[in-house]
């Protein structure tokens, strides 16, 4: 793989750029992997990366069913944040916030992570109990957060209005170190990498059933043949239904559209991300000047990847009373991904009845956030069949009544 740098861009502009080679290769699958990854989103990607960075496992095909990024990693509203109330939760996303502060470095690709800051708004009595509890936790935790008044939400956000009949602007919990990144980005930069340690990602293949023996996995088969492994992992957001399906298990887990939107460019006008979660929709603003605005999840199960017009009048609505000026802007387009949403808004990273397939999903609304801590520990509990990172979000716990409520951090925000 050929390093990017700016010597290699101020070469390539000397020779019109014709020197570039493909970011990764598109092989045919081979007949046998050591492990295979189900899904090339961030998530699945991340897990072969790590697969191969950590634990020198290279021989691995990552088997796609459409474009790689082109689910939920594409889809998604880019939200980096790592302020979740209980402790496995706190370490897994403060893992992954901090492996996105030098991801650009560490992938030699630029993944646009920015950290401007996140607020998560208080506009009821509740939220702010809640707020300061999950601050408080946050310190006990070592992730870096603070409870801030209305004044320093204006100072932070010219745009809003404290103010709103309804819903005015009690406060907030604000992370500084949280912000956004490119999301297209982050799926390629892991593609770009795994494809150099001589992985395989096949796009347009499609896994079809799953072959077991004796309780292990012996192998899939996929659109393009059958390929085996010794070891699988499902990593597929809102199809992990239809994959345990054919790997003959059952996951506690409803696939849901979730949907966003983003209005016409316009001047710089806010520079942190705000969430409103009792309103239900957040903002921020885009590089190119677009606001992107997320809002909430369909209020029926469905596999749609499409945006619907009641969502748009929602979710504006819900916002128009704390951002007056979203009133006048024109909307340039609306989208819809399939998420996953557990019982207790966790997600799921497991061994699975299936003794060498492994399952990570369940990541609902917030998993983008998590991608670089979801693969470093999946990679390690399918190497070495355990990670602390992961330990806590077992599939037992739905039995065992163990659950790591998040409803509160994750149940709108994103
Ligand atoms: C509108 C929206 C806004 C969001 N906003 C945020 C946010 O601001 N912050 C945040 O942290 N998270 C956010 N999320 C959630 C986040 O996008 C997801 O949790 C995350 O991208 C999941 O990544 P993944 O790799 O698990 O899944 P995906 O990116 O969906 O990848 C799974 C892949 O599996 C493939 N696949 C499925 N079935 C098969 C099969 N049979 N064979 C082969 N391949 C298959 C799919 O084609 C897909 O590419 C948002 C989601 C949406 C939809």
């Amino acid at each position: 793989m050929k390093h990017y740098s700016a010597f290699a861009v101020a070469r390539e502009a000397l020779r019109y750029h014709t020197g570039w080679e493909r970011a990764w290769r598109s092989p045919q699958p081979k007949k046998r992997y050591d492990a295979i990854i189900v899904g090339a989103g961030g998530h699945g990607l991340a897990t072969a990366y790590y697969l191969g960075r950590n634990y020198g496992i290279q021989n691995v095909a990552v088997i796609e069913k459409g474009w790689l990024g082109g689910g939920n990693t594409g889809r998604n509203t880019t939200i980096i944040r790592s302020n979740y109330l209980q402790d496995p939760s706190a370490a897994l996303y403060e893992r992954a916030r901090s492996l996105y502060e030098d991801l650009s470095q560490e992938l030699n690709y630029n993944i646009m992570f920015s950290p401007r800051g996140v607020i998560m708004l208080a506009q009821t009595q509740h939220e702010i109990r809640g707020y300061q509890r999950t601050a408080h936790a946050n310190a006990l935790q070592g992730v870096k957060t603070e409870w801030i008044g209305p004044q320093r939400v204006k100072e932070l956000v010219p745009i809003i209005n404290l103010d709103g009949p309804r819903y005015p602007v009690l406060g907030g919990l604000w992370q500084e170190r949280g912000g956004t990144a490119r999301h297209d980005a982050v799926a390629w930069g892991y593609a770009r990498a795994c494809s150099a340690m001589g992985m395989d990602i096949i796009q347009q293949c499609e896994v079809t059933g799953v072959r077991s023996d004796n309780g292990r996995v012996v192998g899939i088969d996929t659109t393009k043949g059958a390929i085996d492994c010794d070891k699988l992992g499902i990593v597929v957001a809102g199809h992990s239904g239809q994959l345990a399906e054919m790997a003959g298990f059952r996951l506690p887990l409803e696939a849901v559209a979730l949907q966003a939107l983003v209005s016409e460019p316009i001047k710089p006008c806010m520079d942190v991300v705000v969430m409103a979660n009792t309103v239900h929709g957040y903002m921020s603003q885009s590089d190119k000047g677009e606001m992107v605005i997320g809002g909430g999840t369909d209020g029926f199960n469905n596999y749609t990847q499409r945006g619907s017009f009641h969502h748009i009048e929602e979710t504006v609505r819900a916002l128009v009373e704390t951002f007056p000026m979203i009133s006048r802007l024109k909307m340039l387009r609306q989208w819809g991904g399939i998420v996953d949403m557990t019982g207790d808004r966790s997600p799921i990273l497991s061994k699975t009845p299936l003794g060498n397939c492994f399952i990570n999903c369940g990541w609902g609304t917030g998993g983008f956030k998590a991608i670089p801590g979801s693969g470093w520990g999946m990679a390690q509990l399918m190497a070495t069949g355990h990670s602390p990172l992961t330990e806590a979000f077992t599939l037992d716990r739905f039995k065992e009544g163990r659950f790591i409520d998040e409803s509160v951090a994750a149940g709108v925000a994103h």
